[in-house]
Formats: C-alpha cells, sequence, structure tokens
C-alpha cells in the first residue's frame, strides 16, 4: 500500500492494532477468490500471502473439487512459501484467508514458520452456519488457530466481510443439494 502509515518494519505495532485498512482491503480480495472457487465448482474459501511490506505474493483458492480433500489454499502457500521465500521473508509475511485455517493448515502455517494470520470467519462461525444448513460434520475436529499453532499472531473474526463469507458457504451447499459432487475416482 503506498501512503501506508505503517510500513513493514513496524508490523509489529499492527499486531495490537486489529484488522487495519489495508488488512480489509487483502481480505476482500480474499473473499473474490472465495467466490470464484464457488463459480469453478468448489468450495468457497481464498487466501493470500503478504510480504512484510503488504505486496501479494502468492494467492489460491480451494481446489478440492477434484478429490484431493488436502488442497486448501493456505496449505498451498505454506509450501510454496517453504520453496520461495527465505525463514526471514516468511515470518513477516502475512496470510489472509477467507476462513480460519483448519488445523491441517495451520499446522502447515507453524511448520514452515510464517507470521500473522488474519481471516473473516472463524472455523466456529463456519462450523455454526452448515450445523444449521443441515450439514454433515467434517472428517476433521476444527479448532482455533492457537490451539493448534500458539506462537502465531491473529486476527478474525471481521465483521465487516462475514455476511458476504456466509453467503457463499450456503450457496454453495444449495448447489451440492440440488446437484451433488460426484464421487470422484481417487476415492
Ligand atoms: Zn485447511
Amino acid at each position: 500500500m503506498s501512503g501506508s502509515l505503517f510500513p513493514g518494519r513496524h508490523s509489529l505495532k499492527l499486531f495490537r492494532m486489529g484488522i487495519t485498512e489495508s488488512d480489509l482491503n487483502h481480505l476482500r480480495r480474499c473473499v473474490e477468490l472465495a467466490r470464484d472457487a464457488l463459480e469453478a465448482g468448489d468450495e468457497p474459501f481464498g487466501s493470500l500471502l503478504a510480504s512484510a511490506e503488504g505486496a501479494v505474493l502468492f494467492e489460491d483458492r480451494n481446489r478440492v473439487a477434484g478429490g484431493d480433500r488436502t488442497r486448501h489454499p493456505e496449505f498451498e502457500i505454506a509450501r510454496w512459501s517453504a520453496v520461495h521465500l527465505t525463514p526471514e521473508q516468511r515470518a513477516g509475511a502475512t496470510v489472509y484467508t477467507s476462513g480460519e485455517h483448519c488445523p491441517m493448515c495451520a499446522a502447515a502455517h507453524a511448520w514452515v514458520g510464517l507470521g500473522r494470520i488474519v481471516y473473516v470467519s472463524s472455523s466456529e462461525q463456519l462450523g455454526q452456519w452448515l450445523r444449521d444448513l443441515g450439514e454433515a460434520l467434517p472428517p476433521v475436529t476444527t479448532l482455533p488457530i492457537n490451539q493448534v499453532a500458539p506462537g502465531v499472531p491473529v486476527e478474525g473474526p471481521c465483521p465487516e466481510l462475514v455476511s458476504k463469507v456466509r453467503e457463499l458457504h450456503r450457496a454453495r451447499v444449495e448447489r451440492d443439494k440440488s446437484n451433488p459432487p460426484r464421487p470422484s475416482s481417487l476415492t
């Protein structure tokens, strides 16, 4: 962000300031990526990796519809960053995501030494929405990120965008009820 009052070297301050306008812009992009995923027949999750200076380094969306249920964007980000960034760059980077990391992705995030996480909706919120919509429980227990990765600074939920993410999940459930996904040949 040009003209930022809070350049990356002072990012520790940001941890105590909650979600900033720059954070919000990155989160809005994550919601767009989640919408892209939904429109591509996938589950509506989107995430991006930003450098300490706020530059977008990598972004992805959910890609589980092909049958590999581990294709979460936060997991892709962790693996991309392990290949392309130094430990210092990873520690200074922020992962933005439409939904709080699942335990698999929180573990990957911590194993590769990434920094702060900012999410729109929590796993607890998503779980409640899916229960209200009559969805089956996922095969993996959801946990707050800090129960899996206690050293990671985490911000969320983001009230300004939560209703947009909820609507994407509602649309996904409605779509799958009327047109159930085909069983993958891989499963
Ligand atoms: Zn995940």
